[in-house]
Order: structure tokens, then sequence, then C-alpha cells
């Protein structure tokens, strides 16, 4: 049984993992897990939006309340690539340079690996000290990624396609 913190951290997790920003015409929504109703925000109801210190969460202050968005939620990266110019104070460059400092996935083809962890597939990159060599290691990551598509005899692409805002590696080999 989960300590009482072990469960919130652990619920916090994961519904993070699972919330989704959407964008609109004018906006954005943001759908939580757990059959909370969505949140849906307009561009001229915000006062202020930034990023935090660490560059992994955005903070955003609308009239009645503030709003946390973090780099975890699907939909995060596409949402920093898609704030209106008209906010002067936010940090443009800074989402710039956040999606080219991402690193491309051996495993997945997505260029959105982050502080060595793959924000699409979870896994990490291959490295020298790995016990396996590098093809064995990216065989068996994939078979795990693609486990729902070789269960359900589904013919995985041979290529990657850009997803949430993330570019493909075109370089990207499936290994299976
Ligand atoms: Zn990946």
């Amino acid at each position: 049984m989960l300590g009482y913190l072990m469960r919130e951290i652990f619920f916090k997790e994961l519904s993070n993992k699972i919330t989704d920003i959407e964008l609109t015409k004018s906006g954005f929504i943001i759908n939580k897990p757990f059959g909370a109703k969505p949140q849906n925000i307009e561009w001229k109801q915000l006062r202020s939006i930034r990023f935090s210190d660490n560059d992994k969460v955005i903070i955003i202050k609308t009239v009645e309340k503030d709003i946390i968005l973090n780099d975890n939620q699907i939909g995060w990266y596409e949402f920093i690539q898609s704030i209106p110019k008209i906010f002067k104070q936010f940090d443009f460059k800074k989402a710039n340079s956040i999606m080219d400092s991402l690193k491309s996935c051996d495993v997945c083809g997505i260029i959105a690996v982050r502080d060595n962890i793959c924000k699409i597939c979870e896994s990490e990159p291959w490295h020298q000290k790995s016990k396996k060599d590098k093809s064995e290691y990216l065989k068996d990551k994939q078979l795990e990624h693609f486990e729902y598509e070789l269960k359900n005899k589904i013919k995985i692409k041979a290529f990657a396609e850009p997803q949430h805002g993330f570019k493909a590696d075109e370089n990207w080999k499936l290994h299976l």
C-alpha cells in the first residue's frame, strides 16, 4: 500500500502526464483526467504569461486565478511555440532555445529528448555505459514503445512523423 505522500506524488505525476493542453482559435483548453471539467481559456483573459526559473513550467495569470502548465503535460511544447506575439513580456527567445535544445530520440524518432529523457516515449538515450550494445538496446526499447502496434498487428511506419509540436528525425530507423 502506498503511503499518502507517495500517492499524492504518484497521482500528481500521473495526472500531469495525461493532462492535455489543446490549442483553440482564440486560446486553449486544459483537459485534466479523472473526470475534471475542461478549462477553456481565451488569450484575452490572460494578464501575464512567463516561464518559471527552471524553464519547465509556464506560469499564467488571469484575472481570476493562476494557472501552472508543466512540461510533462501533453501539448506543452506545442503550446510554448503558439503564444501570440501580443504578449510582449513573454520570453519567445527562450521558447525557441528550448525547442532547439531538444535532441532526437533513437527509440521513437521524435526530436523530444530533454534532460536525457524523451518527452514522447520516456526512453533514456543509449549511452556508452549501457550493458547492451546500441542496436540491442534500441530494439528492446522499440519493442516496449510499439507494444500496442505489435500486439494488434498494426503495421509500424518505417519513418517518424512530427507530433505534439515536436519535429521528427528524418534519419530515424526502426530496429525491429
Ligand atoms: Zn522517444
